[in-house]
């Protein structure tokens, strides 16, 4: 036995490579291909929705803030924990200066010091450490306030990053919410588009779907008092009279933007 011949054109013959031949489908299937249409149009929206979800640019901008308060406390912890060690320096700078003084003051007390020349000497040397430590604790001072100010400011940038992942996280949900959402309604618009298509045939759908991607997400659009809805454009008298003989199972085309027209009851209204 022959293996089944390859299904071909409406007519019995292949179809032409490259120009659209006529397609023939049964009225009411062609009507069915608006609903489809409908459903596309649909989906498209809903898929633009998604890519623009306001929440999903939100939450980019808040994790651009995030990076830069990270950099911010990063810098603010470090400089907290230089001054650290700039302050405990300070007061080994201070502390040395102290005990020396104490020390020569012991030795003053003691009255071991033998020559008015040495006794001259230990009390000038006493006068410079005064002086050298007063130096030193407004230098220790100064480091203290520094320390002050950039614990708090790195305390308060740590708040911020805390409070700014909570709002991270209150976006992110809304946003996928605002996903699912949308996701729950493609998911029935597609089954919705599943039911209508169900009736169509593969050579219809193909021709439609080429129109569709060719056409700005429209291939197929109803004939209505003289209009083609797809392009907006009414047909002049002479193309109405010839989609108007044509058989009702004629797939037509508008002569002004090429997509599928479907004549519906008042297209010649
Ligand atoms: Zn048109």
């Amino acid at each position: 036995m022959d293996p089944p011949r390859p299904q071909c054109g409406p007519r019995g013959r292949p179809p032409r490579s490259g120009r659209e031949h006529p397609l023939n489908a049964d009225p009411l299937v062609q009507l069915r291909l608006l609903d489809v249409q409908v459903l596309d149009s649909r989906l498209d929206q809903l898929a633009h929705r998604r890519r623009t979800v306001p929440q999903a640019a939100e939450v980019e901008r808040l994790h651009t803030e995030r990076r830069e308060l990270e950099t911010a406390t990063v810098a603010a912890e470090t400089e907290a924990s230089d001054l650290a060690r700039e302050q405990r320096k300070a007061d080994a700078d201070v502390e040395q200066v102290r005990s020396r003084k104490a020390r020569d003051e012991k030795r003053l007390q003691s009255g071991q010091v033998g020559s008015p020349k040495e006794l001259e000497s230990l009390q000038h040397e006493i006068e410079s450490l005064t002086k050298r430590q007063s130096d030193l604790e407004d230098v220790e001072l100064e480091i203290m306030e520094r320390l002050e100010s950039a614990t708090a400011r790195h305390a308060e940038l740590q708040a911020r990053r805390s409070a700014l992942d909570t709002t991270i996280a209150e976006t992110e949900q809304a946003r996928d919410q605002a996903y699912s959402e949308i996701d729950a309604e493609a998911e029935q618009a597609r089954k919705e588009r599943a039911d209508a298509a169900g009736g169509i045939t593969a050579e219809l759908l193909a021709a439609y779907e080429k129109s569709r991607t060719q056409r700005g997400g429209v291939g197929a659009a109803p004939l209505r008092q003289r209009r083609c809805e797809g392009c907006r454009m009414e047909l002049d008298a002479s193309y109405l009279a010839k989609i108007a003989a044509a058989p009702p199972e004629q797939v037509m085309r508008c002569e002004e933007c090429g997509r599928i027209l479907i004549r519906t009851l008042d297209a010649n209204a």
